[in-house]
């Protein structure tokens, strides 16, 4: 019997390929789709997602929490599928019951494998074939349609074929930049960004932030000067090897990674107070003036946690056993400096396997309204695979489910002006 021929083949059963799949079946049931994926089974970064509870998108999809090579078609591609959209298809396609802590959306169960597996079953019933433990290798012009080549040789002929392959962090869910090779031939090289790290822990000019090893603090942290400046709030976590991580890093990692890989070595300053200086001076004033007896370390040690506070004192030179009676207020307000702008210079970053998202791949620019290459129809690029990422807060994910679905609505032909 002859070979089937798909109406869409889609490279990669991340959130991106399965959602394009469940978009293009519930409107199209008929279509033959055939999801193909390394792994031996589906979404297994999403399964990741939210530290376990998928923060799948977010109600305030500002662009400036994307950085991309086209910011407005990015804007109009999010105004065309937006989280209310996500949100409709999430309970009233997938049945998939939905909270929100403010601006961030989960799963009511707050389970990630809720998403996963509310797809899986969309997929199964509606006769999509998933061919796992199959990597795609080559995508071929054929008369008219494409031909997949599997990496064990297989051929499976599509219409559409689409690439979800993600980009090149947690290599370990499959994601190994696959989209570099399988769009050669179809993307010119100058339309293809190279890889990088993003969402990703920073390395300061500082071995010994070491001994801070371990600590959480809730912190506002700040790139640039005045003029220029992106500020990130959020925990801040000390890694054992006195990395700086969580979301207030996180956020602004992706302009950092783009900094440090030019060659430069930004200066992040950190505020542990999250107040201003003059706030933070008065209310060490207030508490010098409570515990005079105390050592500056204790007195201070209700506003900021100790093993922090006595690092910064260190670092600006004073004594942490020190009374707080023989500090003066010219002091107190160099103290306050420092706790509320502490300055790193970072010089390196986390390894991908340890990065959330990639930066790069296949620009925007290079791809029509539903993520076609348009001197290639039949041919989409969606997700991670394409230069589009967000910081923390659901962004990223919207941008798979967004691609997805308008990738889907060209397929389908339900095409929009
Ligand atoms: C720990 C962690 C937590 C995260 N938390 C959040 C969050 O809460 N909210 C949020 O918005 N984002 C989050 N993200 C980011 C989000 O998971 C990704 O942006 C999203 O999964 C990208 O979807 P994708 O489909 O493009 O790629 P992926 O989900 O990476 O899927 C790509 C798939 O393609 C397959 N593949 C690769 N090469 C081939 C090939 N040659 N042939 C066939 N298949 C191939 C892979 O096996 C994989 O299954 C998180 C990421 C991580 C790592």
């Amino acid at each position: 019997m002859a070979n089937p021929v798909y109406d869409c083949a889609i490279a990669g059963a991340g959130a991106s390929g399965l959602f394009a799949a469940a978009r293009i079946l519930a409107a199209r049931p008929s279509m033959r789709v055939v999801i193909i994926d390394p792994n031996s089974r589906c979404g297994k970064k999403l399964m990741l997602t939210g530290a376990g509870r998928c923060n799948f998108t977010n109600s305030n999809l500002d662009l400036a929490s994307y950085n991309t090579d086209d910011p407005a078609k990015l804007a109009h591609m999010l105004s065309q599928f937006g989280a209310s959209d996500t949100i409709d298809f999430f309970e009233n396609v997938l049945g998939v019951l939905t909270v929100n802590k403010g601006e961030l959306y989960y799963p009511a169960t707050l389970r990630a494998g809720t998403v996963v597996d509310a797809l899986r079953y969309f997929l199964e019933e509606h006769g999509c074939e998933m061919l796992f433990e199959t990597k795609a290798d080559k995508i071929l012009p054929d008369n008219g349609i494409y031909k997949v080549i599997t990496g064990d040789g297989r051929e499976i002929s599509a219409s559409n074929v689409v690439i979800a392959t993600g980009g090149i962090t947690y290599p370990k869910t499959g994601s190994t930049g696959d989209v570099k090779h399988l769009t050669e031939g179809f993307i010119d090289n100058r339309d293809l960004t190279d890889f990088k790290c993003s969402l990703v822990l920073l390395i300061p000019d500082d071995p010994s932030l070491k001994s801070l090893a371990g600590v959480r603090i809730p912190a506002t942290v700040s790139l640039g000067t005045e003029d220029r400046k992106k500020v990130a709030c959020g925990e801040l976590q000390i890694t054992k090897d006195g990395g700086l991580s969580g979301i207030c890093i996180f956020d602004l990692s992706g302009e950092i990674v783009r900094l440090v890989d030019a060659g430069r070595t930004p200066v992040i300053h950190v505020n542990f107070c999250n107040a201003e200086p003059g706030e933070c001076c008065l209310m060490a004033a207030v508490r010098a003036k409570m515990f005079p007896e105390r050592s500056i370390s204790a007195a201070l040690s209700g506003m900021v946690q100790r093993t922090v506070l006595e690092y910064v004192l260190k670092k600006i030179g004073y004594k942490c056993n020190l009374p707080a009676k023989d500090i003066f207020y010219n002091d107190l307000c160099r103290i306050a400096d420092a706790l509320t702008a502490f300055p790193f210079t970072i010089t390196g970053y986390g390894k991908p396997a340890d990065a959330q998202v990639s930066q790069g791949g296949v620009n925007l620019s290079a791809l029509d309204g539903h993520l076609q290459i348009p001197p290639h129809p039949g041919i989409y690029v969606i997700g991670e695979a394409v230069n589009v990422d967000g910081i923390c807060g659901g962004y990223n994910l919207q941008w798979a489910w967004t691609s997805a679905a308008l990738c889907a609505d060209g397929i389908i032909g339900d095409i929009r002006s």
